[in-house]
């Protein structure tokens, strides 16, 4: 097993401490990785400034040939990788490498497209006898950090954009699932130009707080919880950095009376409960019209209930564990500290087996502002809450503090208009939840964050708006 990080060309053990990396599905120690000691972070981001100076000059048709290389590597290597992730985030197989692979391979294809599209606006003369010209220039070196829900695509998510951007990465994946971006890098070590992309592993706490206070950094780039962007925007109030946050989500799902419930339940029971729930996007909390309310609620307990847990190869497994032992006593509490206000109607339990399993949960007649219905929990556990006809949900959905997904079902497309148009999130499904694709950015509103990941708007990020001006005399 590849453990070791990728800086400025060379691959490098650790020299900080050895950090444990589990089975999540046996909850076993499967390898002992040694994190990067503090001036190994100083070293990735001094060769991400050197790497800089010259990628930064490259063309965008050489940036372009670049992605699609990684691409091309990322897809030659696709079991293997997919394999690791389902070792390493206990992933049923095989779902890895049919549903994350090949967004992940498309990533990177999609923006060497997006490298060729960078453009500033025309030039004028603004003032008699000078013209202007807009540059959209490459922003510096990236600090990356990515969560453990989809590693590797995460990992392409954070890569991609700066490298199309013209920027160079220093890119930490978490510490609870990094073997397969330690081996990208490994597989990259050939591709990419030296100390252009730098892998690196540790905690949050100690090694990313380093790299997002590193001197040589100009932008950093989270995905995670509300509390790590939090955490980076302090570093860059201190540094002065350009930061962009990819955060936590509760996805609200408006559910009319009009609604096709037969394929909102079907889709819940394979979104909400996919990757164990562990999505920012989940579709975790319902706001049911009261005419179809019981109706909806019996409909998902029954479909939820069917759900089958298992280990990765388990015959018949549509749903693995929770990434860690403390991820699922905090879901666990969670749905202990509804008990009593709320009715469970599938699951509420752990499974009676090693590992870090959590039944797939629905909880019904929960208040607006319950814990459960406004939280974060990232778990195999959806919420539902009845309105009113005529009570307006979209004013329940924008009281919540997040700001990511959404959905909204309603044969009505009118109302369908009405309500996209008001929510206060970054992207909102009509009719369907969870459809992904490289071109359509995955924006964050409000405590979610703000910027994109994905689509030509992600390289906002990345890039600086600059103004030349000639005189003419
Ligand atoms: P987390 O914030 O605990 O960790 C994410 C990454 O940040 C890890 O690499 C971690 O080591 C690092 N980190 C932690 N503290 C840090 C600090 N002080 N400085 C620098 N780095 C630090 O999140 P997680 O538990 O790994 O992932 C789950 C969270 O990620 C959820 O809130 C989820 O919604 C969010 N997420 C958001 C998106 C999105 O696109 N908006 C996608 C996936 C996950």
């Amino acid at each position: 097993m590849h453990t070791r990080m990728l800086i400025d060309g060379e691959l490098i053990a650790g020299a900080g401490q050895a950090l444990p990396v589990f089975d999540p599905a046996l909850g076993e120690c499967i390898a002992m990785v040694n994190e990067a000691s503090t001036q190994q972070v100083d070293a990735a981001v001094a060769a991400a400034e050197r790497a800089f100076a010259s990628y930064s000059r490259s063309t965008p048709a050489e940036r372009s040939a670049l992605l699609l290389q990684i691409a091309a590597v990322v897809e030659a290597n696709a079991e293997e990788l997919a394999a690791l992730e389902s070792r390493n985030a206990g992933k049923p197989w095989p779902s890895p490498l049919n549903d994350e692979m090949p967004l992940t391979v498309d990533t990177f294809r999609f923006f060497a497209g997006a490298a060729r599209t960078l453009s500033g606006v025309a030039a004028g003369e603004y003032v008699a006898g000078h013209t202007s010209l807009i540059r959209r220039d490459p922003l510096g070196p990236i600090a990356a950090i990515a969560p453990w829900n989809y590693p590797l695509m995460m990992a392409a998510w954070k890569l991609a954009a700066p490298l199309a951007a013209g920027c160079s990465v220093i890119l930490k994946p978490s510490e609870l699932t990094p073997l397969s971006t330690l081996r990208l890098g490994e597989l990259l070590q050939d591709v990419v130009p030296r100390g252009l992309v730098n892998i690196i592993h540790g905690t949050g706490a100690t090694l990313g707080d380093h790299l997002v206070n590193a001197a040589g950094v100009e932008g950093i780039s989270i995905t995670g919880s509300p509390a790590t962007g939090a955490a980076a925007m302090r570093a860059a109030a201190q540094q002065l950095r350009q930061v962009h946050l990819e955060l936590g989500g509760k996805a609200p799902v408006i559910v009319y009376a009009d609604a096709d419930i037969d394929t909102l339940v079907a889709t819940l029971r394979g979104t909400a409960f996919f990757n164990a729930g562990q999505d920012c996007a989940q579709p975790c909390r319902l706001l049911v019209e009261d005419s179809v309310y019981e109706r909806v609620v019996t409909a998902l307990a029954s479909a939820v209930g069917s759900i089958r847990t298992g280990a990765q190869h388990e015959d018949g497994t549509q749903m693995g564990p929770l990434i860690s032992e403390a991820h699922c006593q905090r879901v666990a509490a969670f749905v202990e500290r509804a008990h009593g206000s709320a009715r469970v109607v599938a699951g509420g339990e752990r499974e009676n087996r090693p590992g870090f399993f959590y039944r797939p949960t629905v909880i019904a007649d929960v208040a607006h502002d319950a814990e459960i219905a406004t939280q974060e929990i990232f778990g195999p556990v959806i919420t539902v809450s009845r309105f009113a006809a005529g009570e307006d949900p979209v004013a329940i959905a924008n009281a919540g503090r997040y700001g990511l997904a959404s959905s909204v079902w309603t044969r009505d497309s009118g109302r369908a208009m009405d309500v996209t148009s008001r929510l206060r999130y970054g992207f909102t499904w009509v009719n369907t939840h969870g459809v992904a694709t490289p071109e359509m950015p995955w924006a964050a509103m409000k405590g979610s964050g703000h910027g994109c990941d994905m689509s030509v708007f992600a390289l906002d990020a990345y890039t600086s708006v600059r103004h030349v001006m000639f005189a003419h005399g």
